[in-house]
């Protein structure tokens, strides 16, 4: 069988994948086997440069030597408890966290869209406890163009008509307002019956879509007028990707709620969480809310053990200075399918112009052919996202891929 196995290509892997997954993504044809830092190899042990990081899981870069050793050390202590019992390492981890973003206490969950739902839970559950809103109509205003997840109640109030048809019926009790629109924001606020406005500091699954400079203290600031809580999605843009520790940082903003996720883990266990102040945190009693794996021993050893690598190897500092860099340096790129090129720390993407024919997808199947992969997203738009622990040196040279791909297009 191993044999069979080692003889198996690209294609064989792609076309089981096909036949027995549902078919829920369309990746790009690659299939990886191995990773380490910012390198990943495919079944042919051909090299690349990640760039996506699995959407920002992978700040720390792949199999962190110090995550994996946290991981495997509680793995075979002890791997999960449930929450019917304390377990010796998820107070640490508790401690530690909250210390960490500067919040009074955390919620564990463990992936992304279960950090969205809580903070819907928990922000209504202020509303009509604190806020005083009549019983079953607390409202959240949420932005167009947004993405939190993929559960039934998210989808709800997505605006992306995948992500919605057929789906329905929808939770109610979501506001839309375009996204980056202080005005539309102050007249749905003053609606007695918000309780919140949960917000992305850049829109990721949109295409890193950065708002304007202050649009989050404006935000931040109607939402203490109205008391209504402000709720940051940072899943993606948190943990040190958009060169500062949250992105909310860059303008100086608390979230009444922060939502985080991806590389809370270092993209080695799903763990996510929301961190908010006791006013808020101690609605929910015993009883209204959890998971079965939330807080789990390992997933909370990793998640320290992801936390004190983004400090200790100042990937914030390296996010930041890179990215400018990164961008500079693909401005130069003389290519005209580069319409515009955006974003902050090593989140970024450039919007492509088609040429003869030839879209997104065809200039990341071109870059994975020449060792480096991304991933369009919503068809014109490329995001580059590597791990966070990449260097000056491999920047360059990324982006000398970049360009040499483009050019086949000219
Ligand atoms: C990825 C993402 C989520 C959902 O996370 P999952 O772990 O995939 O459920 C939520 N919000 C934002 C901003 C994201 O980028």
């Amino acid at each position: 069988m191993a044999e069979v196995m080692n003889k198996m290509t690209t294609q064989d892997y792609i076309a089981r994948e096909d036949k027995y997954g549902a078919h829920n993504y369309h990746p790009l044809p690659v299939v990886l086997d191995r990773g380490e830092g910012v390198h990943v190899w495919d079944v042919e042990g051909k090299h690349y440069y990640d760039f996506l990081s699995a959407y920002s899981a992978v700040n720390q870069g792949h199999c962190h030597p110090r995550i994996i050793k946290a991981l495997t050390d509680q793995a075979s202590k002890i791997t999960l408890t449930s929450r019917a019992f304390y377990n010796s390492v998820l107070g640490e981890y508790e401690e530690y966290v909250t210390k960490y973003f500067g919040f009074d206490k955390v919620l564990p969950m463990n992936t992304g869209a279960e950090g969205d739902e809580t903070a819907i839970k928990a922000c209504r559950k202020w509303g009509y406890k604190k806020k005083g809103i009549p019983e079953n109509q607390a409202k959240i205003i949420v932005c167009e163009g947004n993405f939190h997840g993929r559960t039934t109640t998210i989808v709800s109030f997505s605006t992306d008509p995948d992500a919605r048809k057929d789906f329905g019926p929808f939770t109610p009790g979501f506001i839309t307002i375009p996204y980056n629109n202080i005005p539309a924001l102050e007249e749905a606020a003053s609606d007695p019956t918000v309780a919140g406005f949960l917000v992305e500091p850049i829109q990721g699954e949109a295409g890193v879509y950065v708002p304007d400079e202050g649009y989050l203290k404006k935000a931040y600031d109607i939402c203490k007028k109205n008391n209504v809580l402000f709720i940051a999605d940072e899943v993606q843009t948190g943990i040190a990707r958009t060169g500062k520790l949250l992105a909310c940082d860059h303008e100086g903003v608390k979230p009444d709620i922060l939502i985080l996720g991806k590389a809370l883990s270092g993209g080695v266990l799903p763990v996510s969480c929301i961190l908010a102040n006791d006013d808020v945190m101690l609605c929910i009693k015993p009883g209204e809310h959890g998971s079965t794996f939330g807080g789990n021993p390992l997933g909370v050893k990793v998640a320290i053990a992801a936390l004190e690598v983004v400090k200790d190897e100042k990937l914030a500092e390296n996010a930041e200075r890179l990215g400018k860099i990164f961008r500079d340096e693909l401005r130069k790129i003389n290519s005209d399918m580069i319409e515009l090129v955006r974003g902050k720390g090593l989140l970024n993407a450039v919007i492509i112009k088609p040429k003869n024919g030839k879209e997104a997808w065809d200039v990341c199947v071109a870059m994975k052919d020449n060792g480096l992969i991304a991933k369009p997203t919503h068809g014109h738009i490329i995001r580059f996202a590597p791990p966070l622990v990449i260097t000056e040196e491999q920047i360059i040279e990324c982006v000398g891929i970049i360009k040499k791909s483009l050019a086949q297009f000219e």
